[in-house]
């Protein structure tokens, strides 16, 4: 058992709409009726506007708990995740402290029995402190329920570490999620290295800082022939990588965030901190390789890599600033706006690469919708237009690179391991 939530009523209720599920095939006009939590019926019905699918999963997201319960909670963090059609999340261990102890990841695990209103779990760091040197107790803490191992955040620099962490999270039966970065190309990096970090005068981040060291992890895991999760892909050099290595055979996966789907590096010419992110945004080529990537399968999984920052923090120069945006609320609805509505990507290929497709990479339960299974499942209105503002976050922090936009595509209702917990 590695997701972990707050012990809830189990509902009865029904839900009626266009029924997408891609992963099962299912594109109909249903009545699909939940009892004590359960689906207990599925049959035809009259047509509806609303379109109802396989709640969605994602696999990074920071909710800072514990040390910094002032950007994000585990309840804020979990209700933004419910607002945001979401049904499981995997958090990220750069806490302070780092999540590398089994009671570090004992008192989460309690806290989001008592908190969460979305099941979560959570990974736990690949190195103690993660600082690269000593391995944790992968088999402890996966005993202790760690439902993956990551250093995110940081990258495991030494490949000798890397390897023999692919040997024993491999023996606790976890993934290994890896932040691709080689820090002696990224360091003082504030932007894509390009024009536009030239003309802007930012410390450039190129792309070779990501894509060596997936290739890198990429032959660990070969040599290994043990499986690995690639987050937050940005360049169309990593990509490739993994194109590769998956016609060698490799079982790898890999995620990639909405704001490398939709945005590029002209949007930091703003020099809004809100478009500062690690990886950074890169170019219109690259963007164009992530969508071409989820789109033939080559990754799986879109990723938020919500990250939480409080007002002060962001509110500085762009150099200044820190790397990462908020995503959960927004994650549906930018896509479906910004590539979805204007044919870059099927409605379909969203909803697997949302749902089924980040929980086999993480080895997590997929959402279905068939009789017996837990409801796990999301209503979304495509009509509806909202904008984002600061007030409707759930989250506790705003630091969006969608303030301000109008958005097509709202999530009306979620319902997470048989409890509807949105509208809460
Ligand atoms: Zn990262
Ligand atoms: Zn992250």
């Amino acid at each position: 058992m590695t997701l972990f939530s707050r012990n809830g009523r189990a509902d009865s209720l029904t839900v009626e709409g266009r029924v997408v599920a891609p992963a099962q095939s299912i594109d109909e006009h249903l009545r699909i009726t939940i009892e004590a939590g359960v689906i207990s019926r599925i049959e035809p019905s009259g047509s509806s506007r609303l379109l109802v699918a396989p709640a969605f999963v994602d696999p990074h997201v920071h909710l800072r708990t514990p040390g910094r319960e002032d950007e994000e909670t585990l309840r804020s963090g979990t209700e933004a995740a419910a607002a945001g059609g979401y049904c499981a999340i995997l958090a990220m261990p750069n806490t302070d402290p780092v999540v590398d102890s089994a009671a570090v990841l004992g008192a989460l695990v309690e806290r989001a029995r008592e908190e969460a209103v979305v099941p979560t779990g959570f990974m736990a760091a690949i190195s103690k402190g993660q600082r690269g040197e000593e391995l944790t107790e992968m088999a402890e803490l996966a005993d202790c329920g760690a439902a993956a191992f990551t250093d995110d955040g940081v990258p495991v620099v030494s490949a000798g570490v890397m390897r023999r962490a692919l040997q024993y999270s491999s023996l606790a039966q976890r993934r290994l999620a890896l932040h691709c970065e080689e820090p002696t190309l990224s360091r003082d990096g504030h932007a894509h290295e390009g024009e536009v970090a030239a003309e802007l005068g930012l410390g450039p981040y190129p792309s070779a800082a990501e894509s060596l060291m997936v290739e890198r992890d990429l032959a660990l895991a070969a040599g290994e022939a043990l499986p690995l999760h690639l987050m937050h892909l940005s360049a169309r050099e990593s990509v490739a990588a993994l194109r590769r290595a998956h016609v060698e055979g490799l079982p790898a996966t890999a995620e990639v965030t909405p704001h490398h789907l939709c945005l590029t590096d002209e949007a930091v010419r703003s020099l809004d901190p809100n478009v500062k992110m690690n990886p950074p945004l890169r170019g219109e080529e690259d963007r164009r390789a992530l969508v071409e990537a989820l789109r033939d399968g080559t990754i799986t999984a879109v990723a938020t890599d919500h990250a939480p920052h409080a007002r002060h923090e962001k509110d500085v120069p762009f150099e200044d600033a820190p790397f990462g945006v908020t995503g959960l609320e927004t994650a549906f609805a930018a896509l479906y706006t910004r590539l979805v509505l204007p044919g870059e990507l099927s409605l379909e290929t969203l909803l697997e690469r949302m749902s089924a497709g980040p929980a086999r990479a993480l080895g997590l339960p997929e959402p279905r919708i068939e009789v017996g299974a837990r409801a796990n499942l999301v209503e979304l209105d495509l009509d509806a237009e909202w904008q984002v503002t600061e007030a409707g976050f759930r989250s506790l922090s705003a630091n969006s690179w969608l303030l301000g936009e109008t958005l097509r595509g709202r999530v009306v209702r979620t319902i997470a391991d048989g409890r509807e917990v949105f509208p809460a």
